[in-house]
């Protein structure tokens, strides 16, 4: 099983600022200089070096999740990193109007929703877009999101068919060769996190969530999506000392994990 972080910011995109930037320049520039670089063929081999973070930091879109295998692929949440995996994707059968989607959402806070509509799969005719998740309204949220005045295309103008699933909580829905089971978070207005089985591993995806149940008994009948897992995604939204100002604000801490 393969996970690919597309987005992890919570709340809101984090465009880099150009005082942010000038001091990675910065950074990377002295960097240069300490490895005993001081010719233009030096630079090439000494940014080779380098990893993505030095040069974009990490996070900065907001939630999208890819899990795959071999033979199945889903989408957890179109927060704006969905927007650069729908650019992956149109390099394969969905630029011919032959994709064939599942996405799943975890619930509805904007952070999670906001890539949808620039998301370049659904609008080409012949893909097909299966679309998940446990809270029953699921079509009627995709109806206010793709509506005047908030985007100019309607849900009936999007061009790809979808298909809206509403999952049992607690109970394993089988996709190929995936076991996905939602259980509930600790956050405001409902929201779901999955526990997913494939291959002998077992990936959680525990976000949004403040984690407010820590013993067995009080998680009670959401116990399994914690237990004997190969990795998980958490919520680190804040700091600790954040965490203790915003008690019910549904995020947790990289402490508090
Ligand atoms: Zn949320």
């Amino acid at each position: 099983m393969r996970v690919k972080l597309w987005g992890t910011r919570g709340s809101l995109t984090t465009p880099k600022s150009p005082a942010e930037i000038e001091a990675r320049t910065r950074e990377i520039l002295y960097g240069f200089l300490n490895s005993g670089g001081n010719q233009l063929s030096d630079v090439e081999p000494y940014l080779r070096t380098l990893t993505p973070c030095h040069f974009g930091g990490f996070g900065g879109e907001t939630i999208c999740v890819e899990v795959s295998t071999k033979q199945q692929q889903i989408v957890i949440d179109s927060g704006s990193g969905i927007r650069s995996l729908g650019y992956e994707l149109m390099k394969g059968k969905c630029s011919q109007g032959q994709g064939e989607l599942h996405l799943f959402y975890t619930h509805f806070h904007w952070d999670h929703l906001a890539g949808l509509p620039f998301f370049v799969p659904l609008f080409v005719p012949g893909n097909k877009i299966h679309i998940y998740a446990v809270q029953s309204e699921l079509p009627e949220i995709f109806r206010t999101v793709f509506q005047k005045p908030y985007f100019p295309l309607t849900l009936e103008q999007v061009d790809a068919k979808l298909e809206f699933h509403i999952l049992k909580p607690r109970q394993p829905f089988q996709l190929g060769d995936l076991s996905i089971t939602p259980y509930r978070l600790d956050h405001p207005d409902p929201c779901w996190g999955y526990r997913i089985e494939a291959d002998g591993k077992v990936f959680s995806h525990c976000v949004d969530n403040e984690m407010k149940r820590f013993t067995r008994e009080a998680l009670g009948e959401d116990l399994p999506l914690y237990q004997g897992i190969d990795l998980a995604v958490m919520d680190a939204q804040y700091s600790l000392f954040e965490s203790m100002e915003k008690v019910n604000w549904g995020h947790g801490s990289a402490v508090g994990c």
